[in-house]
């Protein structure tokens, strides 16, 4: 905003936190970080009323177009939270708790009733919408947040679901509430069928029995899951591929594979 401002302004923006700027003369303004906001339901929501004011960049092209939110969306995304209580070795995360000490709370959570405003003003304007995505690093943290928003979500959205949980985070009380609201896929981290690269390599302490028993759940409940993979790592020999290919085909019911290359 301080940026916007700024620019509008035709002011001098290199002293804003949270920027570092490149001046004329080449040097760099390194400036401090901001707090982290720690009331999110304070930031307003998408306003989707004046979509002719939208423009896209293309080709060094500028055209007055709205390319995603228009009359043709299906599926919608957006978060419910900020932050991770995580931060294994390979993902940003494990960046922004070191860069953003003393700066506030990491973890920060919107109130049930504030996500699905969004989702039913989205709900609202898009008349094809038949899905949504929540693009939290993990939802579902908490079990009394998800209770509400899932009896509350089903009442006032109910639409196809989609969310990402972490192996340690699932519950069977969990996985029901969703699956009775509609969820019908998720994403889950595995990363390696390696325990040792789990903890040793990415930071990450989940066991095998407890990715088995989140997969379980999985099809018990009837959600499909996508599993998170991180191959062609360096810091694994064969033997170790060949364990995470065998671990992958302990896993119980149909999959699909989200594969990323260290
Ligand atoms: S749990 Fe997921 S989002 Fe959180 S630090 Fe690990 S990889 Fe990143």
């Amino acid at each position: 905003m301080q940026l916007v401002e700024a620019l509008c302004n035709k002011d001098d923006y290199s002293n804003i936190p949270g920027l570092w700027v490149k001046k004329s003369d080449g040097s760099i303004a390194k400036n401090e970080m901001l707090m982290l906001t720690e009331n999110l339901d304070a930031l307003p929501l998408p306003d989707f009323r004046n979509m002719q004011s939208s423009y896209v960049i293309e080709n060094e092209k500028c055209r007055n177009e709205e390319p995603y939110y228009n009359d043709s969306l299906t599926h919608y995304n957006f978060i419910t939270a900020r932050g991770c209580p995580f931060r294994c070795d390979f993902c940003s995360n494990s960046i922004f708790y070191p860069m953003f000490k003393g700066k506030g709370r990491i973890l920060r959570q919107r109130s049930v009733d504030n996500v699905i405003k969004e989702l039913k003003n989205a709900k609202q304007h898009f008349k094809k919408l038949s899905s949504v995505s929540c693009n939290d690093e993990l939802f579902g943290l908490d079990f009394s947040w998800l209770n509400e928003f899932c009896e509350k979500y089903k009442k006032e959205i109910g639409l196809s679901f989609h969310c990402d949980m972490h192996p340690s985070y699932v519950t069977e009380e969990k996985i029901a509430a969703l699956a009775k609201m509609g969820l019908q896929t998720i994403s889950m981290g595995i990363q390696s069928g390696v325990e040792r690269t789990r903890l040793e390599v990415f930071g990450r302490n989940t066991p095998d029995s407890i990715i088995l028993n989140a997969a379980t759940l999985f099809k018990k409940y009837k959600v499909f899951p996508s599993y998170d993979l991180i191959l062609d790592n360096p810091l694994e020999n064969e033997e170790d591929v060949r364990k995470t290919l065998y671990f992958m085909l302990q896993l119980p019911g149909r999959f699909s594979l989200n594969v990323s290359v260290l």
